[in-house]
């Protein structure tokens, strides 16, 4: 399985970041080896200097599709959860400035934490997803699904034209404002709506 990351997908965080809106989704990878499941601690890797979380919509894939017409893309998530996609911001900062590729800092192991997996209808709102994350019990993001700047399903159908999405890919769908570092003792719990879908401390 691979899994898909959705940078500057929110227009509040794009600017928080001094980034353009894009005109297309940006796009990266991390490798199954980023995972972080069942709420298991994140450790600081020893190189790290400034250690970012960006709470992030994860949709799962429920089967094969390549070149998926946009009016069709929804049929293609199974799933969908709350995750953070970690990253090492002084790193990630470095390497932009040398027009380097940005995976050191974003696809590092550890990098891809992600919840429980909920079924679309069990969700209140799935067409506007309520999602906020809370750091040692404050809440530091709140967003809703509605605010992306590219929505899931031209997200899928732009993936599809260059990779074939398989069952059990996963998309991370971009952070909204309000992203911050994280130190040793931290704690971060994250909901969709009313739900807990992961708490996990920082190591
Ligand atoms: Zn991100």
């Amino acid at each position: 399985m691979k899994i898909i990351c959705i940078a500057r997908n929110y227009a509040a965080h794009a600017k928080e970041l001094n980034n353009a809106i894009p005109e297309n989704p940006v796009i990266f990878l991390k490798p199954d080896t980023a995972i972080i499941i069942n709420n298991r601690p994140f450790f600081l890797p020893e190189w790290s200097t400034k250690m970012d979380y960006e709470t992030e919509l994860v949709f799962k894939i429920g089967k094969v599709g390549k070149y998926i017409d946009e009016k069709f893309a929804a049929e293609y998530i199974s799933e969908v959860t709350l995750g953070i996609d970690f990253t090492e911001r002084a790193l990630q900062g470095e390497l932009k400035s040398k027009g380097l590729p940005w995976e050191l800092s974003k696809s590092f192991d550890g990098s891809a934490v992600i919840g429980k997996f909920l079924k679309p209808d069990s969700l209140k709102n799935y067409k506007n997803i309520e999602f906020r994350m809370e750091k040692n019990g404050e809440t530091v993001q709140h967003a809703h699904s509605s605010e992306m700047i590219f929505p899931m399903t031209k997200i899928i159908s732009f993936v599809s034209q260059y990779f074939t999405l398989k069952t059990g890919d996963l998309i991370f769908s971009g952070t909204p404002q309000g992203v911050g570092s994280v130190s040793i003792g931290d704690r971060l719990t994250g909901f969709i709506e009313d739900k807990e879908m992961f708490a996990f401390n920082i190591k």
